[in-house]
């Protein structure tokens, strides 16, 4: 890792904050252990300046970025081309700087969502689904469990037009998929989680100034014959996970989607695939995801 020359391409994140970013220890372990010459950098960058930050960084020969909250929907909108996730999710995470100076625009979250599901042997195709959310993260779930087919999807919000919205961007892309919103009180929802195969926590309940809630509480509708999936990757287990585990459901938090969404974007920059079951689990200890809450 001391070898830094001419040659050494730089890679980096853009979003404000970046601070607790996870990225640049993950990236660059992996591009340690390959013997890549690449170095990945976290960059502050406000509201108002991504335009400047992204041309500035492919004038200065930037091989790729990662993208993240505030920007990604923003930065969508700048790109010249946009991979078909990207487009139908509306928001990117990676930007790909070609040869001919164009700037590609696309989005690994979906495959983190469903490479960490499979991980567990489970495929979305004609299964139940229920997700808590719809920003950012519910986004690349949905589009995710949508292209892998899943039988039924309920999209259950706070703010229930944003999931309206989502729901919105999803039609067509697998006619079969019945996705369905739900109000997140009103109805019966303990039925619904009851009767879904996989629940998914895609809202921010759970960390920062919500640590320690959940975004259901009723540990009476979880159950054995489920998945219990959590994005929330800090201050592990949550306590969505802890209710969950507690009725006797397999349960996922956040760090192996935050790994291999991060894996993706690497191959869309390298060409190469590091994607295997030992190397997330290698960076799941690298970065402190040992089940405890921190
Ligand atoms: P976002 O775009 O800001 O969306 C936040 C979501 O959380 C919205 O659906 C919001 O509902 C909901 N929410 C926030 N506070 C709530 C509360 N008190 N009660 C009910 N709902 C609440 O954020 P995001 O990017 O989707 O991120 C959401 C979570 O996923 C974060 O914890 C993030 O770290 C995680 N994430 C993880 C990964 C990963 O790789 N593991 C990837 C992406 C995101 P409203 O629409 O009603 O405001």
């Amino acid at each position: 890792m001391d070898r830094i020359d001419t040659e050494t391409k730089v890679l980096g994140l853009v979003g404000d904050p970046v601070s607790e970013s996870l990225s640049p220890r993950l990236h660059n372990r992996v591009i340690e252990k390959s013997g890549l010459n690449y170095r990945y950098f976290a960059f502050p960058v406000r509201k108002g300046g991504l335009k400047q930050a992204i041309h500035g960084a492919r004038e200065l020969g930037v091989k790729g970025l990662n993208v993240t909250v505030p920007h990604k929907k923003e930065a969508a909108e700048l790109m010249d081309l946009l991979s078909p996730s990207a487009t139908a999710m509306g928001a990117i995470n990676t930007v790909i700087f070609t040869d001919d100076g164009k700037l590609k625009g696309d989005n690994t979250d979906w495959r983190g969502f469903t490479e960490s599901l499979k991980l567990h042997g489970f495929t979305p195709e004609g299964k139940s689904c229920l997700v808590f959310g719809a920003g950012g993260g519910a986004a690349g779930v949905v589009f995710g469990l949508v292209r892998e087919g899943a039988e039924r999807i309920d999209l259950v919000n706070r703010t229930e037009a944003k999931a309206g919205k989502l729901a919105r961007r999803m039609e067509g892309i697998s006619p079969g998929v019945k996705l369905e919103v739900r109000p997140i009180s009103g109805y019966d929802l303990g039925k619904r989680i009851e009767n879904s195969e996989l629940v998914v926590n895609a809202t921010s309940v759970g960390m920062g100034s919500t640590e320690g809630q959940s975004i259901w509480d009723d540990s009476s509708n979880f159950h054995s014959e489920q998945i219990v999936y959590d994005l929330v990757y800090q201050s592990l287990p949550t306590e969505f996970l802890e209710l969950a585990a507690a009725a006797g459901a397999e349960t996922i938090d956040g760090l192996a989607m935050l790994i291999l969404q991060g894996l993706g974007s690497l191959e869309l920059w390298t060409g190469r695939d590091f994607t295997s079951s030992r190397m997330v689990d290698e960076l799941r200890e690298y970065l402190g995801g040992d089940g405890s809450r921190e």
